[in-house]
């Protein structure tokens, strides 16, 4: 009983050790599931507000991926879990496991969850030769080619995925588009660019540029209230005002450590991701992407993982109603 006791006290105290000295100058790997794209953007914002909220912190981005993210989101499932191996991950999280029936990880059993980082609309964009330059004229077209065109994505679940699923069950043109799956939008951004791929619905952290510069047709936004805001966003109009009543899709991310991070760990990168989100250089940054970064509540990681739970329910009916699955 003694020794279990002296057991028990040296692994206490090496925890604390190890906690009191993170992240001392070991760089933390911020693990992004997709090529450099959204996520990406947003995943080296961030880091570059930790390490300013963390003094002395070293943050490194790493992208792995393919399968919709969810390659890299195993890899830190299954990484160490001593703080220095964290994931950032968007509406994937909780759109994956509707989408894949083996799935390398469980969302809500193999991560702690370290809070909520901000809210993405998406922007539903065309190749620049798309003869439509209204989202009504788009519709028409996307009906009247049934079959003939091509729709970018990020994998099966990731935000683009799930966005252009919604948008074609909602106009009930399901399948009109072949979907061809790409490691990120951002490499899908340079094939629509280029015209090899027809439309894509992406993220307004990825598209904003693209629509300002012209190289890109945008027709609608999908939040559900206009984004009157933003410079360039204010000139399209929502899903909703088109007629389709109940969509409203924001792209959400957060941030996550493998499970079994010491709380002590856990507590300092949370405190070290409430500052970050304080950051007005972050903020800025963010909301001139069309953005919008979280506060309170939603970075505690209860409320965190609560939005996680009630999201998974809430699009595996939207997923299962669709009835497209990766496998
Ligand atoms: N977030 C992905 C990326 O960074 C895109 C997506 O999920 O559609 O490429």
């Amino acid at each position: 009983m003694k020794k279990l006791l002296t057991l028990a006290l040296v692994a206490l105290a090496a925890v604390t050790a190890q906690a009191q000295s993170f992240p001392g100058n070991k760089p933390i790997t911020i693990v992004v599931p997709f090529a450099p794209g959204p996520t990406d953007r947003v995943a080296r914002d961030l880091a570059e507000a930790l390490k300013k909220a963390m003094p002395g912190s070293n943050f490194v981005v790493e992208n792995t991926v393919g399968a919709g993210g969810t390659i890299g989101a195993a890899r830190v499932a299954k990484a160490a879990p001593d703080g220095y191996t964290l994931l950032v991950f968007h509406i994937g999280m909780a759109s994956t496991p509707a989408l894949y029936r083996k799935l390398p990880y469980k969302p809500l059993e193999d991560f702690e969850y370290l809070g909520m980082i901000n809210d993405v609309p998406m922007t539903l964009i065309g190749k620049p030769t798309l003869p439509a330059n209204t989202y009504r004229d788009f519709e028409n077209y996307i009906r009247a080619n049934a079959g003939k065109l091509n729709l970018a994505h990020a994998g099966m679940g990731s935000a683009s995925h799930i966005c252009g699923l919604l948008w074609q069950s909602s106009i009930k043109a399901n399948e009109s588009m072949t979907t061809i799956p790409f490691n990120g939008t951002g490499p899908a951004m340079m094939a629509l660019m280029g015209g090899q791929v027809d439309v894509m619905c992406d993220q307004t952290t990825n598209t904003t540029a693209q629509i300002e510069g012209g190289r890109v047709k945008a027709f609608a936004v999908t939040t559900a209230k206009p984004l009157s805001n933003h410079p360039v966003l204010r000139h399209y109009p929502t899903l909703q005002e088109m007629g389709l009543r109940s969509f409203n899709l924001s792209i959400w991310h957060g941030l996550y450590a493998p499970k079994g991070t010491p709380p002590a760990i856990t507590k300092i990168l949370n405190e070290g991701l409430k500052k970050a989100l304080k950051d007005p250089e972050f903020i800025k940054k963010q909301e001139g992407l069309g953005a919008v970064v979280v506060a309170d509540k939603r970075v505690e990681p209860e409320e965190h993982k609560k939005f996680v739970a009630a999201e998974m329910v809430k699009i595996k009916g939207a997923v299962d109603a669709a009835g497209k699955y990766a496998d």
